[in-house]
């Protein structure tokens, strides 16, 4: 299934179907607004002097391949074609919006995601473009220094910045198990003083989001997310383990070209990238229709590339656009190379999906609200108690397979 096509079914966590065809009028007010938000930008002073065109032209990268780019990330981001030019001028204007980057409890996995230098593709090399104020990771000055260059920037771009937090803050023992600079302060105390003078605070990866693997059971820091600490400020969840390079863009360049954060859904997170489940776009998914299953690694259905589900898989319960975008230069993603979704972009993750058990025998809390039933237990007078949404036709199907496959072992 193309981009479109899988744009055309996106759904979000709660079940709502997501209205992808606004109409003429509403896409033609869209267009005058993000057009007016460029003038104001490009008139207002470079936070940065990094170009993108110089950026491409060091990584070779040609203005052809750059307008491609430009054209996938506008259907990424559920506009129309005709949002291609704006969406290529604004990210040559990410300069003028400045980032400020915290890390907090955590591994720097989405760092290092939008880092990755070997052969780095448009997404990742955007991370020289923005105006990275502050990142104690790759910034070159530490210590005092460093304290005093993100003072400056809180103070000069105050209501301005865009403020990054990577990492879960550690609520246990008040606090005391994460401190950071010279004063010791906690990192909730730290995370709400940056965040105050933000214009809006993303949470990148799933620690940030909904307290990730620190908060897994028996949580010992009490490690929660940005939104259990942070009240009175526009917050767009970003979860998986790491964020998707592309997601963390799209919504830096959704805020560049519309001076707004984007749709989000009731977990904050932006429906362009949230709004449909792995399951809806994923390549093995002919199989689990056909009822073609792995029954254990390296079997058969294995060496088929049949569907993971029933060794594991919890794409059916998992929103994220992996199966759209993919990893690594979008040349493969966990589920291509024979390897079951975790449901990393979901809350508790760790303890509810990341588990290899097969699925039978799993009692399974959907997001929708529903236990679902394992794929053993489908039957056609248990499909509308299917809590997960899976689609008729699909569960059908499964059981259907699974059926003939017995019979054909009678
Ligand atoms: S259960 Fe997993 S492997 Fe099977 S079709 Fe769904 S997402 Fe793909
Ligand atoms: S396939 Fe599932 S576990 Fe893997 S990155 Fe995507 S959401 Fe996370």
């Amino acid at each position: 299934m193309d981009k479109t096509e899988a744009l055309k079914k996106m759904f979000t966590a709660e079940g709502e179907q997501i209205d992808t065809n606004k109409g003429a009028a509403y896409y033609d007010a869209l267009w005058n607004q993000c057009r007016e938000r460029l003038d104001e930008l490009k008139a207002s002073p470079k936070v940065s002097n990094v170009s993108i065109n110089n950026v491409l032209s060091d990584e070779g990268i040609e203005r052809r391949d750059f307008m491609k780019w430009a054209s996938a990330t506008t259907a990424a981001l559920m506009l129309p074609a005709s949002f291609t030019p704006l969406v290529a001028e604004a990210t040559e204007l990410m300069n003028r919006v400045p980032v400020i980057w915290l890390e907090l409890q955590d591994c720097a996995g989405n760092s290092e995601a939008l880092l990755r230098a070997d052969g780095p593709k448009i997404d990742e090399i955007i991370l020289d473009i923005i105006s990275l104020e502050f990142h104690e990771t790759i910034m070159a000055a530490a210590g005092h220094q460093a304290e005093e260059q993100m003072e400056d920037a809180i103070h000069h771009f105050k209501g301005k910045y865009l403020c990054f937090v990577e990492g879960s803050i550690p609520q246990a023992m008040n606090g005391q198990y994460g401190t950071i600079g010279p004063k010791g302060e906690t990192f909730e105390e730290h995370l709400k003083r940056i965040a105050k003078d933000s214009a809006a605070v993303v949470a990148v990866g799933t620690c940030a989001t909904f307290g990730g693997i620190p908060a897994a059971s028996p949580n010992p820091t009490g490690a929660v997310g940005v939104r259990d600490i942070v009240k009175r400020k526009p917050i767009i969840n970003i979860p998986a383990c790491p964020a998707n390079p592309a997601n963390m863009v799209g919504v830096i360049l959704h805020y560049v070209l519309t001076g707004k954060v984007p749709e989000l859904d009731s977990l904050a997170r932006p429906k362009f990238a949230f709004g449909y489940r792995i399951h809806d776009n994923c390549e093995r998914r002919a199989h689990f229709d056909a009822g073609e299953y792995v029954e254990e690694w390296g079997d058969e259905g294995a060496k088929n590339n049949f569907c993971l589900y029933k060794v594991g898989c919890k794409g059916p319960m998992t929103f994220n656009n992996c199966s759209i975008v993919r990893y690594n230069e979008s040349v493969n993603w966990p589920i291509g190379v024979g390897r079951g979704c975790i449901g990393c972009s979901e809350p508790d993750f760790w303890d509810k999906y990341a588990y290899e058990r097969p699925m039978s025998g799993a009692k399974i809390k959907a997001p929708t609200g529903g236990v679902e039933k394992t794929v053993d237990e489908f039957g056609l007078g248990m499909l509308t108690a299917a809590g997960i949404g899976i689609g008729i036709h699909a569960a059908a199907s499964a059981v259907a397979g699974k059926k003939d496959h017995h019979e054909d072992e009678e």
